[in-house]
């Protein structure tokens, strides 16, 4: 924990200067400062991962709320109501496809297959507001695979994953734990294309799209998967829970352990999500230290891009 802590505050200091103030009150000033001048804005974004205003934009989006709307329980083969890691509630579909004997080149060539598919795909009525689709991008056998909700304005301009505001943030967050998004993560969505004014997807939207990722995972192997935000926690973990109750916890998908967060722009929107999230990261950290051979490089971060 201490050497967690040590990181962070490197991360707000790298040159080195030396503080006299407890270690607790620093990192709390890391928090506070979101890690970084782009954490401390006044963003308008809410759910989708570039940052842009969205018409449904409230202050309470990541609460729970009676009037969103309801997300199909079996679009993962994820009961609702299915509980923290320890149960193994999350258990995989049977519809999964077995893809555990392919090579690594195997693995890499359906990817880009599937990735292609995506780019043309017609599943659902989506297709026809998107500029791009993004399939999303990333290593294979990541140690930790983010996965959102659906493209923004800028993503899908781009046809890349978080690539606005809330991208530039989340590569914060990454590399507050060591971690960067070219060398060991893979970044997806829940829906590949962009719903009209970045409105939640429906339930028939985020089920014709629930294949893609599935064999993505499949395909990916990820060591951990992060969800942020609400959309994407509350369908691969099945639970009905609020955002604000389940983050943090473990959770298991498929048998990979899963640790559900906050949208990095729901963060940038609201402060008081900055030390939850930042809690949640130093257990993700923690975990790949202790299960997956991490080792943070010194200073606690090897940049972003890198
Ligand atoms: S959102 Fe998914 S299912 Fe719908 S058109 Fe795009 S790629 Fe196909």
């Amino acid at each position: 924990m201490y050497r967690i802590l040590l990181d962070a505050e490197a991360l707000l200091h790298p040159t080195g200067e030396v503080h006299a103030r407890p270690l607790d009150q620093r990192v709390d000033e890391v928090i506070a400062r979101g890690w970084d001048e782009t954490g401390g804005g006044d963003d308008r974004s809410v759910g989708t991962s570039d940052g842009s205003a969205t018409a449904r934009h409230n202050p309470a989006s990541d609460q729970p709320a009676s009037d969103r709307p309801a997300f199909s329980a079996d679009t993962f083969g994820v009961g609702a109501g299915s509980g923290p890691s320890g149960d193994s509630a999350a258990g995989a579909p049977s519809s999964t496809p077995d893809l555990s004997g392919l090579s690594d080149e195997e693995r890499r060539a359906r990817l880009d297959a599937l990735h292609e598919r995506v780019r043309t795909c017609q599943a659902c009525p989506l297709a026809m507001g998107r500029t791009n689709a993004v399939p999303g991008e990333g290593v294979l056998d990541p140690l930790v695979m983010i996965v959102g909700e659906g493209p923004g304005y800028h993503e899908d301009q781009q046809g890349q994953p978080f690539v606005g505001k809330a991208g530039q943030y989340l590569d914060k967050w990454l590399e507050a734990i060591g971690l960067t998004r070219n060398h060991n993560t893979f970044i997806a969505n829940i829906v590949k294309c962009r719903p009209p004014n970045n409105r939640d997807p429906k339930p028939e939207e985020s089920d014709a799209c629930a294949p893609y990722l599935r064999e993505q995972i499949a395909l990916v192997r990820p060591r951990l998967i992060l969800t942020v935000g609400r959309i994407s926690a509350r369908i691969l973990t099945g639970s009905t829970q609020g955002i604000t109750r389940i983050h943090g916890t473990f959770y298991r998908h498929e048998g990979i352990p899963l640790v559900p967060t906050f949208h990095p722009s729901g963060v940038l929107r609201n402060p008081s999500y900055r030390r939850p999230v930042w809690e949640d990261l130093k257990k993700v950290r923690n975990w790949l230290i202790d299960n997956a051979g991490h080792v943070p490089p010194e200073g606690g971060a090897d940049g972003p891009g890198e």
